[in-house]
């Protein structure tokens, strides 16, 4: 949960996780949708189908206890270099070199390393080796050290170099331009991608949603159909064929979300549909208005929501 996002954030669903599902094989049976109805708000979709499914490998493969090598650990769905060396050393006490932003950071400023970031991130964790060898029998408490040494001491500005147990090793205060480290390579501008998403609604209030295919982005998700912004184009064919009838279409204004990798401008277009001439794709039903805030909805579409929901017939948002 914690990947891409902050503990506030993540608090109560870690909580309510918990609570639902006490144990990887209490995840590994609960429904994929289910889950991903929880984790609905916390965005970064995919981290939620990979619990699912890691749940599941543990419970099969391990009889639900997680493996404590970190080669076996890297093979399950969602975990990668850092959790697998994270849960070997915080889980199992073993030494592992945990290597998250708090250590780029400090391992940059130690060696001053002007080779800059992603590309670097081969020669921190050779670096960082170091720092985890030959830490005796308290091997979980190094990563969690040095963590809360970048966290609280060694932080991006203005470090606390006088209070920092490791200063007398470090390059970067020797030289004084501790701020220059981590290097960074320069960004791309983010790009901006545009479409369209609809909202369809039958004299009786019920809105037409559908389920986000899994090969698509915020897949498995529930959705409200709209043009092809992940760039799917077969897909999109498919969403729009059930809506080619529709007339009278009204403009609501534009929804703006941003994504880690591209920001989204969707044009939110509503109209009636009747239920006689509506032929509904296998992953499309309708809902009724009021149950709108049972269906789990990813931000982007409660965005959506929230805009119809306060615009009035006479093309003009409620305020
Ligand atoms: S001396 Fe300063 S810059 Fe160097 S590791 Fe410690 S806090 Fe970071």
């Amino acid at each position: 949960m914690l990947q891409q996002t902050t503990v506030p954030a993540v608090k109560s669903y870690f909580e309510r996780f918990t609570a639902l599902w006490p144990t990887v094989n209490d995840l590994a049976a609960a429904p994929e949708d289910l889950i991903l109805k929880e984790w609905a708000g916390l965005g970064y979709y995919a981290r939620a189908r990979n619990l699912y499914k890691c749940a599941c490998a543990v419970t099969k493969e391990y009889g639900g206890i997680f493996p404590d090598t970190e080669d076996e650990l890297i093979q399950l769905p969602g975990i990668g270099p850092y959790s697998a060396a994270a849960i070997t050393s915080i889980a199992y006490n073993k030494q592992a070199t945990v290597v998250d932003g708090n250590v780029e950071r400090i391992v940059s400023r130690l060696a001053a390393l002007e080779e800059p970031l992603p590309q670097s991130k081969k020669t921190i964790k050779e670096l960082a080796v170091h720092l985890y060898q030959d830490i005796g029998p308290r091997a979980s408490d190094m990563p969690q050290a040095l963590m809360d040494l970048g966290s609280m001491i060694c932080t991006p500005k203005s470090p606390t170099c006088g209070l920092c147990p490791i200063s007398q090793y470090c390059k970067a205060r020797k030289s004084g331009d501790q701020e220059k480290y981590p290097v960074k390579s320069k960004k791309a501008p983010k790009p901006t991608r545009i479409g369209e998403v609809y909202w369809l609604e039958t004299s009786s209030g019920e809105i037409l949603v559908e389920k986000r295919l899994n090969d698509r982005m915020l897949g498995g998700m529930m959705a409200l159909p709209g043009s092809n912004w992940d760039n799917n184009a077969s897909q999109e064919e498919e969403a729009l064929s059930s809506i080619t009838h529709v007339k009278n279409w009204e403009e609501c204004g534009k929804i703006k979300h941003v994504f880690t990798h591209f920001t989204l401008i969707l044009t939110v277009r509503k109209a009636g549909i009747s239920k006689k001439n509506l032929i509904l794709n296998k992953n499309q039903h309708l809902v009724s208005i009021k149950d709108i805030g049972d269906l789990g909805f990813p931000s982007l579409y409660k965005k959506v929501s929230n805009m119809i929901l306060t615009f009035d017939s006479s093309g003009n948002r409620n305020e």
